[in-house]
């Protein structure tokens, strides 16, 4: 399965006009300028946007191999972090873009984690009316989530993502090697949506999971090539269906309704995977109460978790209104009661559940909570 290129096609739009490729392959980065100069017309401009970590591992190297294509390029960097998904970053952007003359035709190239793709998809939707944009996803989170979908955006100091447009890239390239020098716990933030991924939409690439634990936990290198794959072939396949979040892409929300307001309530000290894993823990607790979820496909959810070091046990939420105003934010979006998505099998979910709010109650008031569904 490894060496070998993969690729993944999006199809959108009356007729697929708007259908892109994704493209997965060991070392592609290297081969980059040439792969864009192949399907791009000669003489247009790229402008690559990272953040200052990317720029030192790989952007210098991928601005010189475009030198050496002789693709005009230039590289702007923001700083890494979440900080940088605001409006003055967007700002600062424009200027730059503006002032060295970018026009319709150019290219705008993400090269980093979520928060570069947010912001550099997002600059690309507004600048001009929108100019064509590529991802290049360095993080395995990007990678297998939020490069794909076309939902960019930033910040607003009143929440999260808030800001933000539907803008689909006009393709994916993804390195696997990239994730070589990714830290052990951005790491493990993506393997929580992968997680989500399998959970709710293939239990046999769950089941693969479980059985490669180990390897896909040590970030075997062997093995991501298929694991980005099949996660990526999974969202691309809701996403053309639902491309504008009005109905199934809700079920890539799994875990994400108490992930968001634990992110909330500890002001996002908590990683988004940590959150994310601890949410589908709490969510799907609460599935087996209802009736809806088997003990043993829960048991098996939180098994899979701990084995890739992602925590479980739901931790004392200290702000308790902030966690409950979080959850009341989805209420006030859905009119009429926060509508979970709940697991209903290891590769089924249900939307639109009514959860009552006594569930909520306890898991904020017991930690045993969720500790009493295992073994
Ligand atoms: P996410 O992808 O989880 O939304 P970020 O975009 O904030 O998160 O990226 C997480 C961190 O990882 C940032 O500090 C970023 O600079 C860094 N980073 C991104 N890609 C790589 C990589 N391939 N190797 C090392 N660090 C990386
Ligand atoms: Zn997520």
């Amino acid at each position: 399965m490894s060496g070998k290129k993969k690729v993944i096609t999006v199809n959108l739009g009356e007729g697929g006009e708007r259908t892109y490729r994704i493209v997965i392959e060991a070392g592609l980065l290297g081969r980059l300028p040439r792969l864009l100069g192949d399907s791009h017309p000669a003489g247009r401009s790229v402008f690559i946007i990272t953040d200052s970590n990317v720029e030192r591992l790989y952007g210098r190297r991928l601005l010189r191999g475009f030198s050496e294509a002789n693709i005009d390029a230039t590289l702007l960097s923001v700083a890494s972090g979440e900080s940088s998904k605001s409006a003055d970053t967007v700002q600062a952007l424009h200027t730059h873009l503006l002032k060295l003359g970018i026009h319709r035709d150019s290219m705008i190239l993400a090269l980093g984690g979520g928060v570069v793709g947010d912001v550099a998809g997002f600059v690309a939707a507004t600048i001009l009316r929108g100019v064509p944009y590529v991802q290049v996803p360095t993080t395995l989170l990007a990678q297998v989530d939020s490069s794909v979908g076309g939902k960019v955006g930033i910040n607003h100091p009143l929440g999260k993502n808030l800001i933000g447009a539907f803008h689909q890239p006009a393709a994916v390239f993804i390195d696997p090697d990239v994730l070589k020098t990714l830290p052990r716990a951005e790491y493990r933030n993506g393997l929580a949506e992968v997680v989500k991924i399998a959970a709710a939409l293939d239990r046999k690439f769950f089941r693969y999971l479980q059985r490669n634990a180990r390897a896909v936990a040590e970030g075997n290198a062997r093995m991501l090539p298929a694991i980005i794959a099949r996660s990526v072939a999974l969202k691309a396949a809701i996403v053309e269906r639902d491309e504008r979040d009005r109905g199934l892409r809700k079920v890539l929300n799994l875990g994400h309704t108490v992930g968001h307001a634990l992110e909330a309530a500890t002001r996002y000290a908590t990683r988004h995977g940590e959150a994310v894993a601890l949410g589908m823990v709490a969510e799907s607790a609460i599935a087996v109460q209802l009736g809806l979820l088997p003990q043993r496909d829960f048991e098996n959810l939180v098994r899979l978790l701990r084995a890739f070091k992602l925590p479980v046990q739901f931790p004392t939420v200290k702000n308790r209104s902030l966690f409950l105003s979080a959850l009341a934010g989805d209420k006030k979006a859905e009119q009429g009661g926060t509508k979970y998505v709940l697991l209903a099998g290891i590769g089924k979910v249900a939307l639109g559940v009514d959860v009552p709010s006594v569930f909520i109650q306890q898991l904020l008031a017991e930690r045993s909570f969720i500790g009493r569904f295992r073994h």
